[in-house]
């Protein structure tokens, strides 16, 4: 079925990523995924293309245009080229709305030029060496001393945790107060007692830097406070995760269908007891179906990105989305990393690398088990 989420201006802009990509990313990725990090050089060449901040108002360096199918070009196009190590939707998806709808005008003035050129790259700090899912039991705390507070905890799993120069940290600021306690606060790179542990060592996605953090006793400005007053962080957090998972929804569906254009080739191409193995009603019947289910998830998610747009994207929407795209994602990908017989083992062949690279997705931005407690939960009993 034609799909028609985007516009002309979308498809314009997706030639200016692709052609970004092609020239600046492609041809370095391999290297950088053996260094374990993306060049901070990168990011400023996005930003001078664009690739930054859509929604940042045109006073502050941005385009002054919330329109996520933007967000969903640029997501879609690195999965095609499968750069896993730019952290781009992390800044781009999930950490913009912060940065722009959560910040008082002094905040924006400091923050958002630098968003929007790539200079500055942010990160989130919820996740703790103790508690993932259950964000609530996060222990790092931030005591307000005059106008300070004063940060102690650590974190870890911190994606862009190595580049970031903004990370929005989760604290209790009244560990009394169960999730009114909490309260998000923006640690800036250089802040003393604010260190970076090991770029952890992960299964894929090895270009992208992700990192423990750990604050010793940082006084964080209470003008880095998040939001007009304290204990709105678990609310600013809950508020923004649709737009986050959505976000993976979009990368694990363009994986699929990524993977499953080259394993189509691929099953044309590769011969077998004399015959293309594309011939066999096993490859057929495993092709039709993964092309089904993806079609299937292409159309729902197109939809939730509509509804984004128009501000009814439910969190039970989002959750969906994300659960059953990156589930399907990781099917998809199994199953034609099996179609590509020994060769699928191989790295040179893209299937291997989308292979591991998803393995994530249904973990990070909340485990598939808690997007279906969020969805269990609605049913009300
Ligand atoms: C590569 C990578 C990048 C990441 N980037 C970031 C980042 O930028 N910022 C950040 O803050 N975090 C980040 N994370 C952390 C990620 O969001 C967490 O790993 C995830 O939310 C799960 O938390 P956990 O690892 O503590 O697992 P746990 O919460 O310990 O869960 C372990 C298992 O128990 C299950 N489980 C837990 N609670 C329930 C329940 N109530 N019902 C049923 N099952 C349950 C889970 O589904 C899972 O299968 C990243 C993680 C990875 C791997």
């Amino acid at each position: 079925m034609q799909r028609d989420l985007f516009e002309e201006e979308h498809d314009l802009f997706r030639e200016t990523v692709r052609e970004f990509l092609a020239r600046e990313v492609v041809p370095h990725h391999d290297r950088w995924e053996k260094d374990g990090i993306v060049p901070r050089e990168v990011w400023k060449k996005a930003g001078e293309v664009g690739m930054f901040g859509f929604g940042v108002p045109e006073e502050f360096g941005g385009a002054g245009i919330k329109d996520f199918r933007y967000n969903a070009v640029i997501v879609e196009e690195i999965i095609r080229v499968g750069a896993s190590g730019l952290g781009f939707s992390l800044h781009n998806d999930v950490m913009a709305p912060y940065f722009v709808d959560l910040t008082n005008d002094e905040q924006k003035a400091r923050w958002l030029p630098g968003f929007a050129s790539g200079e500055l790259i942010t990160a989130v700090a919820m996740t703790e060496p103790g508690a993932g899912s259950d964000l609530q039991g996060v222990r790092t705390t931030a005591v307000r001393e005059g106008d300070h507070y004063v940060l102690n905890g650590s974190k870890t799993f911190i994606t862009n945790g190595i580049n970031s120069d903004l990370v929005v940290t989760v604290a209790k600021t009244d560990p009394a107060a169960g999730a009114r306690g909490i309260s998000l606060l923006v640690v800036e790179r250089g802040m003393e007692g604010f260190t970076r542990g090991r770029n952890l060592d992960k299964i894929g996605m090895h270009a992208q830097d992700t990192a423990e953090l750990s604050f010793e006793g940082v006084r964080v400005p209470a003008a880095n406070l998040l939001g007009d007053q304290e204990g709105q962080g678990f609310f600013q957090l809950m508020g923004n995760l649709p737009q986050e998972r959505l976000s993976i929804a979009v990368a694990a569906v363009a994986a699929a269908e990524t993977v499953l254009k080259a394993t189509i080739d691929y099953c044309r191409n590769r011969q077998a007891f004399g015959r293309s193995i594309g011939t066999f009603q096993n490859t057929r019947f495993v092709l039709a179906e993964l092309d089904t289910e993806v079609e299937i998830a292409r159309h729902y998610l197109d939809k939730c990105i509509l509804a984004l747009n128009a501000g009814r994207l439910t969190v039970v929407d989002a959750a969906k989305a994300k659960w059953w795209t990156t589930e399907l994602q990781t099917k998809v990908i199994d199953r034609c990393l099996q179609l590509h017989g020994g060769y699928g083992y191989m790295m040179e062949y893209p299937v291997a690398k989308a292979w591991i690279d998803s393995r994530v997705q249904t973990i990070y931005g909340g485990t598939t088990e808690i997007m279906k407690e969020i969805i269990g939960r609605s049913f009300g009993f």
